[in-house]
């Protein structure tokens, strides 16, 4: 374990960079052979309905579970992966693995009807994205309307990208403004992406601080989204103070800790049997 650490140290430590070119060498090969060996793995935190307090959907978070160094976070990987394109197989096998999941679920008869998948701005710079997602879609016998797509600002600004979001919208896949209000292109590109929702990053929840303190901001986003017509998802919701703010100020769902972590597929189906008997006795 003493050794793997150390191995876990030199591996991802990006900031002790003694030799970077090295350390994404490395990583460029270890990405191959975990696509291979089937390493990445999806964890799903739930979304509730803020209106009925029932789960609506779950956002997959990719982990890379390395035979050596255990559960890898995205925070440590995608980055570099973004850098080397490695994004763009991993990034397709993360969709295909959710399509996987959504039809198991329904085989099971667990309630879980849509996923939302994370996507790199670099995946949806390639002019073959748009059609390897229908494709998948259709592969897996799913309504399009079962997969949500999560962008971010970043992602809008360049054509291609654009061409994509509209060719995905046009099949019938939802896309979502993942961290809104972090970004630095603001509001201006707002009216011209066209998404179904805008989650709100958690960095502004955070500033819902205690019972009498309201965030003026996230309860004026909240009012920007409905007149955009788009679906308001909370992200990164910690404490009981925050539901209620976010309850009271219209928000339509919401998604943090405080309703539930991210959690391995095989949890799924009793943390929503006790989540709605929690709120049903309630
Ligand atoms: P994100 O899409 O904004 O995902 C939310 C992150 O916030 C997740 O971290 C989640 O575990 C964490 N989180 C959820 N609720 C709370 C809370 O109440 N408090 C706090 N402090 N954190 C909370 P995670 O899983 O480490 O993912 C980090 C980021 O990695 C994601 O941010 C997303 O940008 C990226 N990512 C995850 N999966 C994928 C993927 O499959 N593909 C790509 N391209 N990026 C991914
Ligand atoms: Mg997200
Ligand atoms: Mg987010
Ligand atoms: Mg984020």
């Amino acid at each position: 374990a003493k050794e793997a650490g150390r191995g876990q140290y030199r591996f991802f430590d990006q900031s002790l960079n003694l030799n970077k070119d090295v350390e994404e060498f490395h990583l460029e090969q270890a990405f191959a052979a975990a696509l291979k060996n089937r390493e990445f793995v999806l964890h799903y935190q739930p979304q509730v309905c803020l209106n009925t307090m029932r789960v609506t959907g779950y956002e997959t978070l990719v982990r890379w579970q390395h035979p050596e160094f255990g559960l890898v976070y995205p925070d440590r990987f995608i980055p570099v992966a973004e850098k080397t394109g490695f994004v763009i197989p991993m990034g397709l096998e993360v969709i295909r693995l959710a399509c996987a999941q959504l039809v198991q679920w329904r085989l099971d008869q667990v309630p879980v009807k849509t996923l939302a998948v994370n996507v790199s701005p670099i995946q949806l710079g390639r002019s073959e994205f748009c059609e390897q997602v229908r494709a998948l879609v259709d592969e897996h016998c799913l309504e399009p309307g079962q997969l949500e797509l999560e962008i971010t600002e970043t992602a809008i600004l360049n054509d291609q990208a654009m061409a994509n979001l509209h060719c995905l919208k046009e099949a019938g896949i939802r896309l979502s403004l993942d961290d809104f209000g972090t970004g630095y292109s603001g509001l201006a590109h707002l009216e011209a992406v066209p998404v179904d929702k805008l989650k709100i990053d958690r960095s502004l929840i955070a500033s819902i601080c205690n019972s009498h303190d309201d965030s003026p901001v996230v309860s004026s986003t909240i009012i920007l989204a409905k007149r955009m017509k788009l679906q308001v998802v909370a992200e990164g919701v910690e404490t009981p103070e925050q539901l209620v703010h976010l309850k009271v100020a219209g928000c339509d769902v919401a998604q943090g800790y405080h309703l539930g972590r991210p959690m391995p597929a095989g949890d799924v189906p009793e943390f929503i049997r006790n989540f709605h008997r929690l709120q049903e006795s309630a």
